[in-house]
């Protein structure tokens, strides 16, 4: 049997064990956005993060749920509940840690050291998750799949932002379908006998075209947007390969499945027109997110206490998408935003690959690494707060 806790007393120490651990997590921060890896590239930042949970006496298991760059480890206080932290660590090809997820790895790690120091006190057991792709591999849906997060009382994390916002927790954002389509021509001299020849780039240009007419016929909270990333090889010759990537994103499954399907009608139109072959994959899908009331007000509350200015969640739409979204249909879910740019600066942008690596990410960091073990450290040791979130969940599932 475990005494009825001090709470406050409980997030002290927690709050203690991050600032312990501060100068490190730093480092390891700045070494992973040093060191930009890409969707599961990130060998160094899951190694690194692995190492630094292990020497804080949190071992994890590398290559978890059949990722390499994965890992997954938990520690365990007695009987109760599981609360699980969810690291992600990943770059954006071209820009670096322009999403800055070099800080969302580390203070998830230093969040999940720090509850987990105090674990035996508790009880319950606490879990990390190394979560690698969240550009658009998708690295927590094998975790989802696998079945994870079934009996996690919440799942806790963090991203940064910018605009010069106050601190805040997750509502809703977009559901995603990434898309790839490579179209097949017949290569031909471009002016010799370019009749011979069947380009397979204008069956990309046609795609993009037919995706820009739909575009007036979509509901306004609809995004699309594409990138060739192949356009043929020389100016002299007709194009017989080319491979565009496309996203697709609505507020709800339901409406994104809809909108893909006449993406997909687009780029099989451009193929049919420009008399190609089209080959269409589908990558994995990102489900909106589902908020959770009681851990944002929980989780809110934590981060009034650090003193740090914050807004409550509305019923808006971010206009993002996150497999957060999948653990967030999993299991209840919370997530914490903790500014470290100005305005005009956000995520996927030059300056926010500065922002994640200057004194105000540096800080958050340490902020969210406190805020994430607070919330934690909630759910371990309130019954009526895990009911309350469970009931939401199931409500809103
Ligand atoms: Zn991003
Ligand atoms: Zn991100």
């Amino acid at each position: 049997m475990f005494a009825v806790p001090d709470v406050a007393d409980l997030k002290r120490r927690a709050c203690a064990v991050v600032d312990q651990l501060a100068p490190r997590l730093i480092e390891l921060s700045h070494r992973i956005h040093d060191n930009p890896e890409f969707q599961f590239e990130e060998v160094k930042a899951s190694a690194w993060l692995a190492e630094f949970l292990g020497n804080e006496g949190l071992p994890v298991e590398l290559g978890a749920a059949g990722m390499p760059t994965a890992f997954f480890g938990k520690k365990r206080g007695g009987d109760g509940p599981t609360v699980a932290l969810v690291a992600e660590y990943d770059a954006l090809r071209g820009l670096g840690h322009a999403c800055g997820h070099n800080i969302l790895g580390t203070s998830n790690v230093g969040a999940a050291v720090a509850v987990s120091r105090l674990i035996g006190e508790i009880g319950g057991t606490v879990e990390i998750f190394g979560t690698p792709a969240e550009e658009g591999g998708g690295g927590k849906i094998p975790f989802v799949k696998e079945g994870y997060f079934r009996d996690v009382a919440a799942a806790v994390s963090m991203h940064p932002q910018g605009g010069g916002r106050p601190a805040g927790v997750n509502g809703r954002c977009l559901a995603v379908i990434p898309f790839v389509f490579k179209f097949y021509g017949k290569p031909a001299h471009a002016a010799g006998n370019p009749h011979d020849g069947r380009n397979a780039l204008d069956a990309l240009i046609q795609t993009f075209n037919g995706i820009n007419a739909m575009r007036q016929h979509v509901r306004s909270d609809v995004r699309i947007h594409g990138i060739i990333r192949h356009g043929g090889e020389a100016a002299n010759v007709t194009p017989d390969f080319t491979q565009g990537e496309f996203l697709v994103r609505a507020p709800s499954a339901v409406d994104v499945r809809a909108v893909a399907d006449r993406v997909r009608a687009c780029a099989e139109a451009g193929a049919l027109a420009a008399g190609c072959r089209v080959e269409i994959e589908e990558g994995p899908f990102y489900e909106d997110m589902v908020p959770n009331a009681p851990l944002n007000t929980a989780m809110l509350k934590n981060i009034e206490a650090l003193g740090l200015p914050s807004v409550p969640p509305t019923d808006a739409v971010g206009m993002f998408g996150t497999d957060l979204g999948n653990v967030s249909r999993a299991c209840p879910t919370v997530s914490a935003s903790v500014n470290i740019a100005g305005p005009g600066v956000h995520p996927h942008q030059h300056e926010f690959a500065v922002a994640a690596a200057s004194p105000e990410g540096d800080r958050a960091v340490i902020d969210a690494a406190k805020i994430m073990a607070m919330t934690a450290i909630d759910v371990l040791t309130d019954p009526a707060l895990r009911e309350q979130a469970a009931a939401d969940f199931r409500a809103a599932i």
